[in-house]
């Protein structure tokens, strides 16, 4: 992203090679949003044309108020454009009724926040349940499929937690399995990291990559952060509800491989790695265990 000043009228590049000839995950076309606040009308996408492809990993970038998460609402088929298409896995989705898109959603895709939005007397597996019920799976099946979700993003000891004694960074891990728990083909996450410490982004960040490179699920995020959107494959900006760049991330970071040279800085992952030790190591493996 370091172009950002220079380029930001450059065209939009072609899809990543190798994604031609598929049927895209989103294609938009032409795509606006209008608040109509009475009085004004807050004009919040301004014409957005975009592909991206089954695999990818994009990054969303671009100031506040930009339009990112309102973009975000659209993809996740929280919301409806007010003019132009949205194509989700080939189809037109922009004239459906909400019902008909929340069915849609429960389906094909999985959606993060930047607040976690747990709820706040359920357990970290109930949580995660929640979904499997809206998508009218049978009940047996049910917890099976949450284990296998928190399981997956390292947490299957923490089934009976309540977010209150989770910490941040597990909260958004549990969250992660929540929009996973139904399998869906995109994961949408609008500032996932916006709450964490640098080490638990970048956490949150492997799961991500995981997901995308072992598993095939599209990701789309949105950051303000250059250092998070390193992590992804492409990037998009924009600028008063328009697109005005998309580019292929060059040297893209791998969590898998930054994590291990950073310090443990989360107080209850530094608890659970000296419990695991032995009791003289510290997590860095020197002999003072930090308080
Ligand atoms: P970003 O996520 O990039 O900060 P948003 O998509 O939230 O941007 O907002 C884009 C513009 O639309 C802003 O001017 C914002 O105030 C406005 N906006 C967003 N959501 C609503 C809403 N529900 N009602 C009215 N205006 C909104
Ligand atoms: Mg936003």
């Amino acid at each position: 992203m370091s172009d950002s000043s220079t380029k930001l009228n450059a065209a939009p590049q072609p899809p990543a090679a190798g994604a031609m000839g598929n049927v895209p995950t989103i294609r938009l076309d032409g795509v606006h949003k209008n608040y109509d606040l009475g009085e004004i009308q807050v004009h919040a996408l301004r014409g957005v044309t975009m592909e991206i492809y089954p695999g990818e990993f994009v990054a969303v970038m671009g100031s506040s108020g930009s339009g990112k998460s309102t973009l975000m609402n659209i993809l996740g088929c929280l919301d409806k454009p007010t003019r132009g298409r949205y194509f989700l896995d080939g189809k037109d989705v922009s004239g459906l009724t909400k019902h008909e898109l929340a069915k849609i959603r429960s389906q094909k895709i999985g959606f993060v926040f930047q607040q976690f939005n747990l709820l706040s007397r359920t357990s970290a597996l109930e949580n995660v349940e929640l979904p499997t019920i809206y998508a009218g799976v049978p009940l047996e099946e049910r917890e099976r499929r949450a284990e296998e979700a928190l399981k997956r993003v390292g947490l299957a000891d923490r089934a009976d937690h309540f977010p209150s004694q989770l910490s941040g960074g597990q909260q958004q891990r549990v969250a992660i399995a929540r929009a996973l728990v139904n399998s869906p083909s995109l994961l949408l996450a609008d500032e996932p990291t916006g709450n964490l410490d640098s080490r638990t982004s970048i956490e949150i960040m492997q799961i991500l990559q995981e997901l995308n490179q072992e598993h095939g699920l599209t990701v789309v995020i949105v950051t303000h952060e250059p250092d998070i959107a390193q992590f992804a494959k492409r990037a998009l900006e924009f600028r008063d509800g328009k697109m005005i760049k998309d580019v292929l991330i060059q040297r893209r970071s791998i969590a898998a491989e930054i994590l291990p040279t950073l310090p443990v800085l989360d107080e209850e992952d530094a608890l659970d790695e000296i419990a695991s030790t032995q009791p003289e190591a510290g997590p860095n493996g020197n002999s003072t265990p930090q308080k």
